[in-house]
């Protein structure tokens, strides 16, 4: 079977002198700059859209994916043949449709996009076969010469069905070379199977739990969406804690039971472990994961699963989406306002709008779930885009924590010390209850800056505008950007002084210290992306806090997703100015929906729960309407100002990104692309500016920040903008669409 036509659209096809018998198609190749390239397809040879296949190109032999029909910009003479076509199931439409579609929207390469669907070469390697061996049932075995261990081996096989040599030779004692005889003799065959998948199936007949009618509402809208097909796309908008993971099960549920796929994404998969174990509980198998720390056979065996349709569920980081799923019926996306869904490098996308054009290319719904939801996604609401199912109400009697705002002028901490006497006298009171608390503070080690008394020299990072971290726990300063790592040292490399380096401000490393001397006789433990790697960590963390052997647990925003510690009554929020300081687009929107999440840990149980907000500006918006629980006063106006201003959700933004090794060089790209910038009605280009991190892992950095109109075509008009200009090979040009970092 052949889908591909000859030489359509060719624009040589109607001179005689180019005229081609042979079949041609494009080629992708999975390399960060390529576009599909015409190849000739040899005699003998068949092939379809979507076949990966192997290619000369340049030098070299590469894969690639066979895009469509030729695109004809080449004179065919030129052309060379494809190599042959690989043993992997073909890439479905809709994944080259969603390719195609991010591309365009990112302004990124194809091959680049391509590569993130092309991640495990070996998916498309033959999978090894496996051999299993059962007795010839025609074989005359009058005449076999009988030895002990052949006997054995012909029982054993007489009483079970098709058996691995391994087996075998466990349960029988005999070596391989009998079951190889009895194979030559012809008594026993050999037979070639498909491994079986490594994946179980779930199990759909754990019953549902008993959802409370506000959750059964929820979950049956969200099924008949499943049941409906087509697109659509619903928030799932609860409070944290009303059980969404609960009520979007359902849905997952109904894909399951027409024995479709699903895919779930998660913002911190690795640090997952309470929602897999929720998993488990309600469908007895574990999903498949995609991540980064999945290892390379997982990794190849999950691909493949995906493309047969052997596995039908997925839980995944951002880049599960561009698995090839064979038949996918469902996406959710949880967390969905989370900024960890932002790629900010190679491709620059974010996985949650990408995710909706998934679903709308596979005509299919998607269920976004969020207790903070993000404003694009409430604008999308409220123009009828999306549907909206609410849970109002924790689950069981669990109500949302009281929350009060401690004013540091007043209630002022020691020196060299962050926790208020009030917030100190509730931890006290909490953990005479036997009770559990939270401080959380989003700066990981333990100071974020490291003075000399002497000089005032301050460690900044060589490679970028960044000041030194120190993490004390391992006596070294270091950058948070680029890794860049020193060893702290003991006299001020300025002035040469020895004894006058002083830390500034605290990190969470800092906090414990605090903490351990206050509370000598309680259990601390410090959570951050340094100490808790990985979902094995995660995992024994969260369990040694639900099983009670931790009293104060102090993080970074690690400890903000999704846990659910039933005995964690006090949240302490350290420096709740500390997200606002940035002023970029999102910090207040940002800074809100951290500090709701971090709210939302406190009680989830039976008891009731308190949040302290310390703040040395109470009366901010944002500390504001988290104290009256007002979420929806904080949208408005939070909407209202990015209405008047033009920003998304109501205006769009795109940001140009020039870098390179020599600033002068970026500098005078920075200003070609500048003198060439578009105007226009509803249109305003801003920069070049030197970014906030100027300097970025040794390269130079300026950017553009482009605002426009809705209406205005912002891909076309960077695409035309660009074209205009020369840069040199050795600037880079980023462009990123919708930005979320503004650094
Ligand atoms: P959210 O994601 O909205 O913060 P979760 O889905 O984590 O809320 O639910 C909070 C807790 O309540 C979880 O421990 C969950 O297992 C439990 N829960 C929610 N709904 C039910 C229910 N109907 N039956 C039993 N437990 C529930
Ligand atoms: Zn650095």
């Amino acid at each position: 079977m052949s889908a591909a036509k000859a030489t359509s659209g060719n624009l040589f096809a109607d001179d005689p002198a180019f005229q081609v018998t042979a079949q041609t198609i494009s080629v992708l190749p999975p390399l960060p700059l390529a576009g599909p390239y015409d190849y000739i397809v040899p005699e003998g040879i068949s092939v379809q859209f979507g076949d990966f296949v192997e290619i000369p190109l340049g030098r070299q032999t590469q894969r690639g994916v066979v895009w469509g029909d030729a695109k004809g910009d080449v004179e065919p003479s030129k052309l060379r043949e494809i190599y042959g076509v690989l043993p992997a199931e073909p890439m479905p439409d809709v994944t080259r449709k969603f390719i195609d579609w991010v591309s365009a929207y990112t302004m990124a390469p194809q091959g680049a996009v391509l590569r993130m669907a092309m991640s495990v070469p070996d998916a498309l390697e033959q999978p090894k076969p496996i051999f299993r061996f059962t007795l010839n049932a025609d074989f005359d075995a009058s005449g076999l010469r009988m030895t002990p261990p052949r006997k054995r081996v012909l029982a054993f096989l007489a009483e079970n069905p098709a058996m691995e040599q391994g087996d075998i030779l466990r349960e029988t004692g005999a070596g391989a070379s009998v079951v190889k005889g009895l194979v030559e003799a012809g008594a026993v065959r050999r037979l070639m199977v498909k491994p079986p998948s490594p994946f179980d199936a779930p199990d759909l007949t754990i019953p549902r739990p008993n959802l409370s009618d506000e959750q059964t509402i929820a979950a049956d809208a969200l099924c008949e969406r499943v049941d409906a097909g087509g697109f659509s796309c619903t928030l799932l908008d609860g409070i944290t804690g009303s059980g969404k993971t609960e009520v979007y099960f359902e849905p997952i549920r109904a894909a399951l039971a027409e024995g479709k796929q699903v895919v779930v994404l998660l913002p911190e998969i690795a640090l997952s472990a309470q929602w897999l174990q929720r998993f488990r509980d309600r469908f007895g198998v574990v999903p498949a994961l995609w991540h980064s720390e999945v290892g390379q056979a997982r990794r190849r065996d999950t691909w493949r699963a995906v493309a047969d349709g052997s596995v039908q569920l997925v839980v995944g980081a951002r880049s599960a989406l561009f698995l090839p799923f064979r038949d996918l019926a469902l996406i959710v996306v949880d967390e969905e306002h989370e900024h960890a869904f932002k790629q900010e490098d190679g491709v620059i996308y974010h996985a949650r709008d990408m995710a909706v054009t998934r679903a709308h290319l596979g005509n299919i719904p998607i269920v976004l779930a969020s207790a903070t939801p993000s404003l694009e996604t409430l604008a999308n609401v409220d123009a009828g885009r999306y549907y909206r199912v609410e849970l109002g109400s924790r689950h069981g009697a669990a109500v949302l924590p009281s929350v009060e705002v401690i004013d540091i002028r007043q209630d002022k901490p020691e020196r060299l010390r962050w926790i208020t006497p009030t917030l100190k006298k509730r931890l006290a009171e909490t953990f005479a209850n036997g009770e559990q608390a939270m401080l959380f503070l989003n700066r990981r080690g333990y100071a974020p800056l490291t003075l000399c008394r002497a000089c005032g020299h301050r460690f900044q990072c060589p490679n970028c505008t960044a000041w030194l971290v120190e993490h004390r726990a391992w006596g070294k300063l270091q950058c948070h950007h680029c890794g860049y790592q020193a060893k702290a040292p003991d006299a001020c490399p300025a002035c040469g002084e020895e004894g006058k380096l002083a830390p500034c401000g605290p990190g969470v490393e800092r906090l414990y210290e605090e903490a351990v001397e206050t509370f000598p006789n309680i259990r601390i433990e410090v959570a951050t992306s340094d100490n808790i790697m990985g979902p094995k960590a995660a995992a024994e963390l969260v369990q040694r806090v639900h099983n009670h052997e931790v009293d104060l647990l102090i993080g970074t925003q690690i400890l903000a997703k999704g846990y659910h510690f039933p005995m964690l009554t006090l949240v302490g929020v350290v420096d709740a100015d500390l997200g606002l300081a940035g002023g970029d687009l999102r910090a207040a929107e940002r800074s809100y929906q951290l500090l709701t999440q971090v709210a939302g840990r406190a009680g989830r149980g039976d008891r009731p729960g308190t949040v302290m907000l310390q703040t040395a500006d109470p009366a901010n918006r944002v500390i504001k309407a988290i104290a009256a629980g007002d979420r929806n006063a904080f949208n408005e106006v939070e909407l209202s100002q990015r209405m008047t201003h033009g920003m998304p959700p109501h205006g769009r933004l795109a940001a140009l990104i020039i870098s390179g090794k020599k600033e002068n060089e970026v500098d005078e790209a920075a200003w070609r692309i500048g003198r060439a910038a578009p105007r226009g009605d509803g249109l305003m280009v801003l920069g070049p500016a030197p970014a906030p991190l100027s300097l970025l892992r040794g390269r130079y950095r300026r950017r553009f920040l482009i605002r426009a109109d809705k209406t205005v075509k912002m891909q076309a008009l960077i695409h035309e903008w660009l074209s205009k200009v020369k840069t040199p090979g050795s600037v880079r040009v980023q462009v990123d669409i919708d930005p979320y970092s503004f650094m």
